[in-house]
């Protein structure tokens, strides 16, 4: 999974990367715009099944936070755009904070302009993609499922509606996810504030113009986090209670990422593995299947399931089978966050 950390100049991309550089897999930045880092999602349901089953590997899920510089010239240059679209949640951040180096600028500051303006720039830009398309096939007449889910998604980008918040119908979304749209990306704002405004609710009409767009919101100090990396991580959690800070930067971003794409998380163990998976919520056991593999999918029989909590009141397997807690279920099953699968296939 890959997460995209964007915004203006000066927001505090490169502060919060830094603060972000701990993460397992790190390549320093490589320049401007250039950071890159991978980290695990920690889960303790995880270390409990790896207990029990003590497999050879324990795989949690893992997200990998890209920068994505805007560029110069325009705020969405071509390259911009081509990088945005290689990303599954798109993370923006908006500035929320001055201070004497850092003066806010003249109508000061203003979070909530700032992500109207660039959600303005994501729509304008699936709008030339979405009504370029719809000038070819006109020309060649064609009238299928392609031409009618683009004029509805042209008629609500001149809305100024991004395609997240236009409902779809399961084969209208498989159509558009070939044109990558960039409004339609789950959005993930991150509201950079300053160090004397973490306890306060800073930009409180930010919370309504996120969740109007349908994209969820964080608030937190790139630079006080970046100043937390640095020290010991028993010190850190000393300081983040001082601080009054809940969770640290990247647990709030990877909670928010998840949020934002509406995932959940189910979890397989076998003797050699107990690893962690994660699907959209709502999605059926038969398609869950085949995220493990493709051939689980094509063969499915049945799933075996039972919620870790559950697993975890009865100690084992066995004892779940005898308490009649080991469910068995057909292809149309809801995952449901907390599920362990045991995948019946036949190829
Ligand atoms: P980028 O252009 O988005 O990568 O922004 P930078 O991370 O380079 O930050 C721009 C400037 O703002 C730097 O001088 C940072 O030290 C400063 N800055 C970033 N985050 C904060 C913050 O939370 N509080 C304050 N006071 N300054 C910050």
């Amino acid at each position: 999974m890959r997460a995209g950390i964007f915004g203006n100049e000066g927001v505090g991309k490169s502060t919060l990367f830094r603060a972000l550089g701990g993460g397992e897999g790190t390549s320093p930045a490589a320049g401007r715009g250039a950071g890159v880092t991978t980290i695990k999602v920690p889960d303790d349901r995880l270390d409990r099944l790896a207990a029990v089953f003590r497999p050879k590997k324990v795989t949690p899920l893992a997200i990998t936070f890209v920068e994505i510089d805007p560029g110069d010239a325009t705020l969405l240059p071509p390259d911009t755009l081509d990088r945005i679209k290689g990303v599954d949640v798109l993370g923006l951040v908006l500035r929320g904070f001055s201070d004497d180096f850092h003066p806010p600028p003249p109508g000061g500051l203003d979070p909530v302009k700032e992500f109207r303006a660039i959600e303005s720039e994501l729509v304008v830009s699936d709008y030339l993609v979405a009504q370029k398309r719809i000038e070819r096939m006109t020309k060649e007449a064609r009238r299928d499922t392609e031409w009618t889910v683009l004029h509805k998604a042209v008629e609500a980008l001149e809305k100024e509606i991004p395609l997240r918040q236009l409902p779809l119908a399961a084969e209208e979304t498989r159509v558009l996810a070939g044109f990558r749209f960039v409004s339609q990306l789950p959005l993930l704002l991150v509201l950079n504030v300053s160090e004397d405004a973490l306890s306060a609710d800073a930009y409180p009409e930010l919370g309504g113009a996120a969740s109007s767009q349908g994209a969820s919101l964080i608030r937190l100090s790139a630079r006080i986090e970046e100043e937390i990396s640095l020290l010991a991580p028993d010190e850190q959690l000393v300081f983040l209670a001082e601080m009054g800070i809940p969770r640290p930067a990247r647990e709030q971003l990877l909670r928010g990422a998840f949020e934002a794409m509406d995932l959940i998380c189910f979890m397989t163990v076998t003797g050699d593995e107990v690893r962690a998976w994660n699907v959209r919520r709502g999605t059926v056991a038969v398609h869950a299947a085949g995220k493990i593999h493709s051939d689980m999918e094509k063969g499915f029989i049945r799933a075996e399931v039972i919620p870790c909590e559950e697993f975890f009141r009865c100690g084992s397997m066995a004892q779940a089978k005898t308490e009649g807690k080991l469910r068995l279920e057909g292809k149309e099953y809801v995952v449901r966050d907390g599920d362990i699968l045991h995948v019946r296939f036949n190829v």
